[in-house]
Formats: C-alpha cells, structure tokens, sequence
C-alpha cells in the first residue's frame, strides 16, 4: 500500500489532540511522492505558533505509525497552517531521518499508472542519488512562456563554457524543450549497463523525457506517473562528476513542481519572471514555494526586460525593472536582467545556445552577467548550509 492523499487525509482527520480536539476536516490539502508528504491544515481553533506545532507533531506521529504498514518510512513531511483565504500563517517541516524498518522490504511497485523506461536497472538502496553532483540547482517559474527553459540551458551551457562539468535535466515533462533548445532531435537515446546515457551536447550532458516519448504524444500525465518518471530520470541516468546539475522543473506551484523540488537535495533555485505585474504575482508565490521548502532561492532572473531595436534605442515593452523590484520586496537576490532578442529565439529554435554567447553581444554581456551571479549565489549557499543540520523548524 503507498501513501496517497486519501491516505494521509484519513489519518491526519483522526488525530485527536492532547486537549481532545481533533484535526477533523482540517485537511485542506495534501501531496504525496513517495514517502515525502507535504499537507495544508486550517485550524483557526489554535491561535498560538506552539499549539500548530504541537497539532503537527501529533499529525507526524499519526504518518509514522503507519508507515511500517505502507513500507516507506517518512522522508520529509511539511504541514502548512493556512488560514480562510488559504494563506500560508506557519509552516512546520520535519526534515530528521526516520530509523529504517529492521526487516529491508522488497523494492515497491512503480505507481499505478507509471510504466518505467524498460531496460535500467534499480538503483541500489544504499547509493544515495546525485552523490557526485555538487551542486544541483532548479529552475522555476510561476508562468508558462517566461523563458525558463531558455535560462536553464543558457545557465548551464554558459557554466559549460567556463568549464565546469554540467548537467541539465529536462524536468518539464508536460512540455520539455530539450529536444529543441539543443537540437536532440536526430540523436538516439542509449542505455547502456541498464543506465541512461546523457546526451552530450554544447559541452553539457542532458536527458530529457522528450526523447522517451513520441514528441507528438501529449503527456497528461497525473502526479504519480509524472513523479515516477521525475525519479527515474534523475536517479537512473550516468551522470558522472558535476559541478553543476541544472533541473528545468515545469512551471507554477502545483503538486508536480513541489514535490519534484522536495525530492531532491537541491542548493537553490533560480526563479525565471518577466517585468509584467501578473508574473510577477505567479513568480512571489513560486518563490515562496521553494521558501516553503526550505529551499534557498539563488535569485531572480528578469527575461524579456527590454528590447535594444536597430536603431540603438532601449525599450521597455514590458516595463524593465519590475523582477527587480520584486527581487527586492522579497529580501532574494536579484541574478541579472536578460533582453529581449530575435537572436536568443532564433538560436533556441536551431538548438544553437552556443551561438548566444559568441561576440561582445548585448544578450552575450547579459548572459555571463546572470551566470557569474548564479556561480556567486551558489558558493554562498553552499557556505551556509554547511551549518545547517537537519532539524524540526517552526517559521
Ligand atoms: P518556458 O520554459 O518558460 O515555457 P521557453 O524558454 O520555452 O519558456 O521560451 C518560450 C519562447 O520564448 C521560446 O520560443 C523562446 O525562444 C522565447 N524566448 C525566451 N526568452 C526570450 C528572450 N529573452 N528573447 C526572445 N525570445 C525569448
């Protein structure tokens, strides 16, 4: 028996609570990829911050009874207190390793619906994935169309060029670019020693989905299934030593990019907007999502800021400046504003990004500024959470 929503939501709705109340119909909402649980309570009958931790604490207990009944002991569980409008008052993440069941029990099946990639074999339980990667570095955004896939490959090749070894990860499985952004198409997917090669392209090693599946194929896949290939993608693939791991995560909030984002031990995220007032709203809430997460945000990067046309002259069709001060009002790092160009479309339609970095361009001079942030932001992340030992955190 996995755990599922259902799960989680019955077991919470039954835990009665040293004074004799109980979570009943607290559940709000609740997500689930493997053992790491993430759940929404609203509780307006607890006015105190030590009163929600007490009710989370009761609700891990409740998961962690069952879990030697489910076979997965809990990763990560994240309980939200949320209040009538669904805002987010007080997060409480249990992030401690549980003691593994004494009896090690049979690799469970895929989730209903997955069919795994034939041919790889199972990673082996005490090799933990990402082991050689040093960084591993998400990119995200509240909209659709923003760029964010055109940032994570020219991150990534930029970091190539400065010659760290790195990889990126087509994690927009709903719609991945990979294919295009650097011209997979005529390239044949190997297995090799029941492990996916990456594709070794602009001096980057990539794997993406879209070379799995027939590109015309839509992929309505729901959370399971997606997660399931998520991990298989991330887990099964010879990565080799990187410096640098970039994962393109689909875009907005929703259960797929969280929970792809809780499963793996990122340094940061990257968060892709434009200047406009509406992304900007849908970029606040992906930033907070990864806050929620406990993970760090390395920066805002603005896309599309402004437009040089051939006459010299800067304009700023979509108002230039705008991620910036988003950046600011949220206390994160602002990484770099990136123009508008036919050149940054062009290249990314012929799977060229190479291109973008050649001559003293205005876009190349925007790139290298945005990567030489990214570079910067992720050493001091990588300082500071050196300190950080796991541990129960109530914000
Ligand atoms: P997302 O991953 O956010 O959905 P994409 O990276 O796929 O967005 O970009 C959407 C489209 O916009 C692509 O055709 C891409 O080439 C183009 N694009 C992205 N950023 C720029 C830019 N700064 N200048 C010109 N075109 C851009």
């Amino acid at each position: 028996m996995p755990w599922t929503k259902e799960l989680i939501t019955q077991t919470v709705s039954r835990v009665t609570l040293p004074d004799g109340s109980t979570l009943h119909n607290a559940v709000e909402w609740a997500a689930v990829c493997e053992n790491y649980l993430s759940l929404k309570l609203h509780t307006p009958q607890f006015t105190q911050p030590h009163e929600r931790g007490l009710a989370a604490a009761a609700c891990r207990r409740a998961l962690d009874s069952l879990s030697t009944e489910v076979g997965a002991p809990i990763q990560s569980l994240i309980v939200e207190f949320v209040d009538h409008l669904g805002t987010v008052i007080q997060t409480v993440r249990f992030q401690d390793q549980p003691t593994p069941p004494a009896t090690p029990k049979p690799t469970p099946p895929p989730p209903a619906g997955h069919r795994p990639i034939s041919g790889l074999e199972h990673p082996k339980p005490d090799s933990p994935p990402l082991r050689n990667i040093r960084h591993v570095i998400a990119v995200g955004a509240g909209k659709g169309g923003v760029g964010k896939s055109t940032i994570a490959v020219n991150l990534a090749v930029g970091l190539a060029r400065r010659g760290f070894a790195v990889g990126i990860l087509d994690g927009d499985i709903y719609g991945p670019s990979l294919p295009t952004l650097l011209r997979l198409g005529p390239l044949e997917q190997v297995v090799h020693a029941g492990r996916l090669q990456p594709f070794l392209v602009h001096g980057v090693k990539a794997i993406t989905l879209g070379k799995l599946v027939e590109a015309d194929r839509p992929l309505i896949w729901r959370g399971p299934m997606a997660h399931g290939a998520f991990k298989q993608l991330t887990e099964q693939t010879e990565w080799g030593n990187l410096d640098y791991l970039i994962i393109d995560l689909p875009p907005g909030t929703g259960d797929v990019p969280l929970t792809m984002a809780q499963m793996l031990q990122l340094s940061g995220a990257v968060v892709v907007c434009t200047p406009q007032r509406v992304a900007q709203d849908d970029a606040i809430r992906a930033t907070r999502m990864f806050q929620q997460l406990g993970i760090e945000i390395l920066g805002v990067v603005e896309n599309m800021s402004y437009f040089i046309g051939d006459d010299g002259k800067t304009y700023d069709i979509f108002g230039r400046g705008g991620a910036e001060q988003m950046a600011q009002r949220l206390g994160v790092p602002f990484l770099g504003a990136v123009p508008i160009t036919m050149s940054l479309r062009e290249n990314g339609d012929a799977g060229s990004p190479t291109a973008n970095f050649e001559g003293n361009t205005d876009l190349a001079r925007a790139l290298e500024g945005v990567i030489t942030q990214v570079e910067h932001q992720t050493t001091l992340a990588a300082m500071r959470s050196g300190n950080r030992k796991p541990s129960l955190t109530i914000s």
